[in-house]
């Protein structure tokens, strides 16, 4: 740990302070401003001045005021309390805030990240005279009713368990003393800190060959993400960004959500507050904030701590990414810290890159996303944990050509395109099936094969391909008109219409359509391309297309997204007797006609 260093405020431009006297002080150190004790941070250093990134409202500060480096990194807390909190970006708890300053957030207010009165019941896994490792775990605590929080070793130490208790403690009470190799003693609580910029290490990166199945139907069907994968959602205002978020946090099949609101109207958050208790993971039973860590730095927040809110949220996620859990991080959205990056590098007098935004944006970016991973956490029981990062970009106007949007696709390997004209014919997700893609679909395809069905990856090749000839006969009947087309052309279109409509589309707020298990995807993509299949099949035989298109089936096919979970199975059975009951009618009737 560095010295602390003491300097004076010499100028001030908005999140951004100038301060003398800081020679001693290193980059990246969290320092106290004036003596209302602000939080910021140094993000550059020319000899004895720094320049300072403030995370709170710096009006009425003057110059002359002090500033004093703590001598540490931006750190985060953690421990047992970070599961169901709501935290500012810089991870001071907002109900205890609120209690301290009313709903104005008052500037340098000293609340602890997690809340030191409250005790945890701690059960040991290791006992004295056991020898541990950084990462190994050394005990539990149950910190909701699903998820066990395990107390890790810190990294970098190893030795013996010389004392370790059972029983009720505050996360800065010590829980267990260990001796390292040079007889030194290291007391273990069940809080650590982070710094905030450091990627926690792990043993090693595992290949992302598992999904993260959403309940999604475009997600997991079309453009799959895999666990500890990363993809970006951009969009325009009002296409779709946020509900998509918030339906990945909702559904994802993941053990902890961190949802990090960045930037944006904090009605949306207020959303979250009010859904997220009343709602009930369909896995475990139970109210969804329980496995949920919110980070609130909303637009009525001082925009400098945007940066701060999504490094916070990403180091909390690593955490339990260490436990071995699968974890899933939304930022909501990462164009808005770009904008926040932008300013600063404005203030700080840089040279600007492309539209203004500082030439390290794309490295920023790369370095938060790289933090996402499959991994083999550290520790000698080989755990694995996942991290998944999912970033909505709101790039102006919805160009997705902007340099935000631009960095930001070189580096994930999902594209969830939203378009604002899906959007405004209601099709919903509004995720554009010809621009969006997911590189990760090859390497995920033995695991659909496995754990879904065989045929899985062909059917979903199948559906692309459908979509994909549509956008071309849609050009050939603009110019020429529907009857230039083949019967299996025009088979064609109704089928891709029905993949659109009937599959595709899916209502966030639709009580059963909100969530569809692998099985009911299944089944959905079999009837539609069974129909399309044995429809095909009529038509070569003689069938007229006209009557093959309006199958009373096809309606039952639009439905199925609406059937309760319980009842697909005899809804599939009924639903793939009554295609080619109908069709052997057609097929019927035509014979007797000739
Ligand atoms: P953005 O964050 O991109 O500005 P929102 O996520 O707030 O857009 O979406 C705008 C509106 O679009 C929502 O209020 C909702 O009415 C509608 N919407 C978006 N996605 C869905 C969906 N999956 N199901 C139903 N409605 C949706
Ligand atoms: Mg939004």
């Amino acid at each position: 740990m560095n010295a602390a260093s003491k300097g004076r405020i010499v100028k001030i431009a908005g999140p951004l302070i100038i301060a003398d006297g800081m020679r001693d002080a290193n980059m990246f150190d969290m320092v106290r401003v004036s003596d209302r004790r602000l939080i910021g941070e140094i993000i550059e250093m020319h000899g004895s001045r720094a320049s300072i990134q403030v995370y709170e409202e710096t009006s009425g500060l003057g110059t002359g005021e002090p500033v004093e480096s703590v001598g540490e990194p931006m750190s985060v807390e953690l421990g047992p309390g970070l599961i169901g909190s709501i935290f500012d970006g810089i991870q001071r708890p907002l109900d205890d805030i609120k209690k301290i300053a009313g709903n104005n957030l008052q500037k340098g207010i000293e609340v602890p990240s997690l809340k030191r009165d409250k005790k945890w019941s701690f059960k040991p896994t290791v006992k004295v005279g056991d020898s541990v490792i950084g990462g190994d775990i050394i005990g539990t605590v149950d910190e909701t009713d699903i998820v066990l929080h395990k107390i890790m070793t810190p990294n970098g130490l190893s030795g013996r368990v010389k004392s370790i208790e059972e029983g009720e403690f505050t996360v800065d009470q010590t829980v267990c003393v260990i001796a390292d190799g040079k007889g030194n003693e290291h007391e273990l609580r069940l809080m650590q800190k982070w710094p905030v910029r450091k990627g926690r290490p792990y043993a090693k990166k595992l290949s992302p060959d598992m999904p993260l199945i959403t309940g999604q139907r475009v997600v997991d069907c079309l453009f799959p993400i895999a666990k500890g994968g990363v993809a970006a959602i951009p969009g325009p205002f009002g296409s779709g960004k946020t509900v998509t978020q918030h339906q990945l946090a909702k559904w994802a099949e993941a053990d902890i959500i961190v949802y990090i609101g960045c930037g944006e109207r904090g009605n949306e958050m207020t959303d979250v507050l009010n859904e997220f208790p009343e709602l009930i993971d369909p896995h475990t039973g139970k109210s969804l904030m329980e496995r949920t860590v919110l980070i609130a730095n909303t637009s009525d927040m001082p925009v400098a701590a945007r940066e701060a809110s999504v490094y916070t949220g990403i180091t909390i996620a690593e955490y339990f990414r260490d436990m071995g859990y699968s974890v899933a991080l939304m930022a909501d959205s990462t164009s808005r810290w770009a904008e926040a990056l932008r300013e600063m590098s404005g203030r700080l007098e840089e040279m600007p890159g492309d539209e203004g935004y500082p030439a390290y944006l794309g490295s920023r970016l790369a370095q938060f996303y790289e933090r996402a991973g499959r991994v083999l956490a550290n520790g000698s029981d080989g755990r694995e944990g996942a991290l998944s990062v999912i970033g909505a970009v709101s790039p102006p106007g919805g160009d997705i050509s902007e340099p935000v949007s631009q960095a930001t696709l070189r580096i994930v390997k999902v594209f969830w395109g939203l378009d604002a004209s899906l959007a405004y014919q209601r099709h919903f997700p509004a995720i554009n099936w010809l621009t969006s893609y997911s590189l990760y679909a090859d390497s995920l395809s033995d695991w659909y094969k496995e754990n879904v069905a065989e045929d899985w990856p062909d059917m979903r090749a199948r559906f692309i391909a459908i979509l994909h000839e549509e956008a071309e006969l849609m050009e050939i009947v603009k110019l020429i008109g529907m009857d230039s087309l083949s019967a299996s052309d025009r088979i064609k279109m109704e089928t891709a219409r029905s993949i659109r409509e009937d599959f595709l589309h899916q209502l966030a707020f639709h009580e059963v359509d909100t969530y569809s298990s692998m099985k009911k995807q299944l089944y959905m993509m079999r009837l539609i391309l069974q129909l399309h299949d044995e429809s095909d099949d009529a038509a070569s035989k003689g069938a007229d297309v006209d009557s093959l298109s309006q199958l009373e089936v096809r309606e039952k096919i639009g439905r199925f997204k609406y059937t309760p979970e319980e009842r697909i199975d005899e809804e599939y059975e009924k639903a793939s007797r009554e295609i080619s009951a109908e069709i052997d009618k057609l097929l019927d009737s035509r014979k007797e006609e000739v």
